[in-house]
């Protein structure tokens, strides 16, 4: 399906994961682009803004190609045209982000719920469609909802009263105290009192801008108001003693604060004195009908929100009842400290972490049940009577390492049993996965039947096929290599091969899914590099196996997926992990070189290539571009084949598969000893003489790519080097090329990646399937995952698929959570 050799290669059309992620961009950009226009703040002074803008190029690339880089680029850059240009910009802005939105309508593929969501974005402004259908009559009960109130929380999928208890404040404002003007710090939201001093009406009519001058006798603040509607502040006169809430800025040193909430001292206001909840926005619904509804709904509480986990899971893991959690995410004490109030609003607090807790629960009881199911289903036995650690390591000629002895033994335990295995193995680039996999293999033969073994690109295929296949034939097994571009007649010749069980093991690319390779007896598929597969993939070849038998899957990665992550989106397998390299390894020295110290890397090439060794030039295009003022491989081969005259190659995607085969062998056999590529060398390939990987562009790369790449090398007991070279122009590259430099550890460089770029871009882009949370987080609620899945697990013990009495509403709220969201981690069912 993909071709994911190649960073351009993107998808045209929206997942459902891509399409939410994308409204979440496009809306979080427009609001800001609104309040810009007031005259507030700009998008691009807030990170957050900028990163939502950023998203919009990965996430949309082929939606107006030569609009759409200019037009983040000015949104991101306030000085490129400053003054009343950059009120223009922002017009524009506005209305590109409105064509936007309806191009996602058009395109993308909409759960029910961002459907609506859409259809209230877009028709704020004008034509507002309504629909009584989206609520329960129930919200009609809660404080100050009528109908139309309804059906505009109906649309944002809070048309029920417990809809509506969940949804919680995206922030709250403390104005407990008022901070006396001089202890005002700007960047903080609080409340603060004083009496006007002046009462400034200016700019044009149809512009006019409110100004309140506001001191306490040691300072000044000045209250801004930047539109027409201040009717409001009519009752407001010079001497007024008032109090003022909002966020507080520094502006031509004095501070002030723009649409501030305000009241006289002696009026009675529950906007003060309090904490204030401030919840997310619902277009043309209040906040403070919002908080008085929710309000009134918590007085019920117990008739509006039910809690089917068992109770002894709870009390276990200390957490707090689920009626007590809502009411004090919506309420927080008086008496929490404000430092604690601020956690609060990252989400960190007894109530979130409860929520948190409820939400992963409810993804690993559907996986658990998933996996549940597969038990059920049956599959050939594959029983290798000897030690098949030791048999593997004599015919590849090196003892295993205890973690692949370990892996091993897992392994056919699991392939033993009757029905499927479900497997995912981890390890790190260069830890030795090849031979887990081979001994998989082996095993199956052995006990009388077929193999597959799939690679997300032809020249991992391809290496595969060159490594294993002298190793297979050793212990008499034949095995055949199968890819898109083979011609017709080996394409004959394998599919009847497979068919009649003379080709025991099948290797190749995603082309072995097509319909017409069918197998005789395939009761093993391993998928390398799986991340590079979406789920359907891999299931694809479940198919593959005799009627009514599924064949054991063992996936492998090297991309280390935080173990969070792996919980959630890999919930359903098993994991191995291979935490250990082969003996003598030493951790790759990485180096950045500015681009005018680049040359240095030649002496460093020169002396590894006179012990023997080989190098990898990896560039992130093939050949010049206008556009992009980046290495190319093309021109770099021709430089570097001038400096190393013979003994150079290139490698890159556009090349014939023949032509790809010269180059790899060439090299592979050492007469070419530089190999100038672009990423089609990104995984799995494995030359144990190289030991110089030298990275151009590296600013162009992800952390994981780079990590990749790097694992080009370090493969044999010999020192290597990475150089990492390019222009670093953003925070964003700096921070990774940083952690490429400073550590090594697979582990660590994912945990960095999801905090660079948060998990739905990790995983967005190539694997469908992310979960996107409410109130749980992959980055903080590591240990919370582990225990919602141990219970899980637990729980289906006693009471397989939820099918005893005492269940029933457990049941009853997963099955509704999975018709709300299209899938217990939000996409296909399984
Ligand atoms: P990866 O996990 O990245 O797929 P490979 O399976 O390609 O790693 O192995 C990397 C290199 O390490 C290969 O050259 C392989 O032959 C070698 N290797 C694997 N296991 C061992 C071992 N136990 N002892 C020595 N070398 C090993
Ligand atoms: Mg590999």
């Amino acid at each position: 399906m993909t071709r994911p050799s190649n960073k351009s290669s993107q998808t045209t059309t929206l997942t459902v994961n891509n399409t939410q992620i994308l409204l979440e961009c496009v809306n979080k950009i427009k609001s800001a682009v609104v309040i810009a226009l007031l005259g507030e703040s700009d998008p691009s002074d807030s990170p957050e803004i900028t990163e939502a803008i950023d998203s919009l190029k990965i996430l949309i690339p082929f939606y107006k190609p030569d609009k759409l880089p200019a037009f983040a680029d000015t949104l991101k850059d306030k000085k490129s045209l400053p003054g009343t240009n950059r009120k223009i910009v922002l017009a524009r802005a506005q209305r590109f982000l409105q064509e936007l939105l309806f191009f996602i309508a058009d395109n993308g593929t909409f759960t029910n719920k961002t459907l609506n969501e859409k259809t209230v974005d877009d028709k704020t402004n004008n034509n507002e469609v309504l629909n009584e259908a989206s609520y329960d009559e129930e919200l009609l009960k809660l404080k100050g909802i009528g109908k139309i109130t309804a059906s505009r929380l109906g649309v944002r999928g809070l048309g029920n009263p417990k809809a509506m208890l969940l949804f919680l404040p995206a922030r709250y404002e403390d104005r407990r105290t008022i901070v006396p003007i001089k202890e005002l710090t700007p960047g903080i939201r609080c409340a603060t009192r004083g009496t006007i001093e002046q009462i400034r009406v200016y700019g044009r009519p149809w512009k006019r801008i409110t100004e309140i001058v506001i001191g306490d006798g040691d300072d000044k603040i000045s209250a801004m108001w930047f539109s027409n509607r201040n009717a409001a502040l009519v009752k407001y006169a010079k001497g007024d003693v008032v109090k003022v809430a909002g966020l507080f800025s520094e502006y031509k040193n004095r501070l002030q604060v723009a649409h501030p909430v305000m009241c006289r001292d002696d009026e009675e206001s529950n906007n003060f004195d309090r904490i204030i909840p401030v919840y997310p926005d619902v277009p043309k619904v209040p906040g403070k009908t919002i908080e008085k509804a929710i309000g009134s709904a918590i007085e019920n509480i117990d008739e509006y929100l039910f809690d089917p986990i068992p109770l002894d899971l709870i009390k276990k893991h200390g957490l707090i009842n689920l009626q007590d959690a809502v009411k004090m995410a919506h309420r927080p004490s008086d008496n929490l400290k404000r430092e604690e109030l601020e956690k609060w609003t990252e989400g960190v607090s007894p109530a979130h972490r409860r929520l948190a807790y409820d939400e992963f629960f409810y993804i690993q009881t559907s996986l658990a049940i998933r996996k549940q199911n597969e038990i059920n289903q049956t599959s050939s036995q594959i029983n290798f009577a000897d030690d098949l650690a030791k048999y593997t390591s004599d015919l590849m000629g090196f003892s295993p390492t205890s973690a692949q002895t370990k892996v091993i033994g897992e392994i056919s335990d699991d392939l033993n049993k009757p029905h499927p295995m479900r497997r995912l193995l981890q390890g790190d680039v260069g830890s030795g996965k090849t031979m887990v996999a081979f001994a998989a293999m082996v095993a199956a033969v052995k006990s009388g039947f077929q193999a597959v073994l799939m690679a997300p690109t032809e020249i991992l295929a391809e290496q595969h096929m060159r490594t294993l296949q002298p190793l297979f034939k050793k212990a008499g097994i034949s095995a055949a290599l199968f890819m898109g571009s083979a011609r017709s007649s080996a394409r004959k010749k394998f599919i009847k091969g497979v068919e009649n069980g003379t080709i025991n093991v099948a290797i190749g690319t995603h082309a072995l899914l097509s319909d017409s390779v069918n197998f005789f007896k395939l009761a093993l598929t391993v998928v390398d590099e799986q991340h590079r597969f979406g789920v359907s993939q891999r299931l694809g070849l479940n198919s593959k196996a005799p009627e009514g038998l599924f064949p054991h899957l063992l996936v492998m990665t090297a991309t280390p997926i935080p173990r969070s992550l792996a919980l959630t989106v890999h919930g359903d397998l098993d994991i191995s992990i291979l935490d250990e390299l082969p003996p003598g390894r030493t951790p790759v020295q990485t180096y950045f070189l500015p681009p005018d110290k680049k040359n240095r890397a030649n002496n460093l090439i020169k002396d590894e290539l006179e012990k023997g060794h080989q190098v990898y030039i990896v560039c992130p295009i093939i050949e010049e571009s206008e556009k992009l003022k980046v290495s190319n491989a093309e021109t770099v081969f021709e430089e570097t084949e001038k400096l190393f005259p013979g003994i150079t190659g290139l490698l890159h995607g556009r090349m014939s598969p023949e032509e790809r085969e010269e180059v790899m062998d060439d090299f592979l056999n050492k007469r070419k000893s530089i190999l100038v590529a672009t990423t089609v060398i990104e995984v799995g390939v494995n030359i144990p003489d190289a030991t110089v990987m030298i990275i151009e562009g590296c600013e162009r790369f992800g952390l994981a790519q780079l990590h990749q790449l790097r694992g080009r090398v370090g493969r044999s007991v010999a020192k290597s080097y990475c150089i990492l070279t390019g222009s670093l122009s953003t925070k964003e590259s700096e921070q990774r090329i940083e952690t490429i430099v400073n550590t090594t550890d697979g582990f660590i460089i994912a945990e960095k990646d999801l905090q660079i770029r948060g998990p739905g871009e990790l995983y967005g882009k190539r694997q469908a399937g992310l979960p996107g949370f409410r109130f749980g987080n992959l980055k903080r609620d590591e240990k919370l995952i582990i225990a919602a899945r141990n219970d899980a697990k637990t729980i289906l013990k006693k009471c397989p698929s939820l099918n005893c009495k005492e269940m029933e509403p457990l049941k009853e709220e997963l099955k509704r959570r999975i018709a709300e969201s299209g899938g217990p981690i939000g996409e296909e069912a399984g």
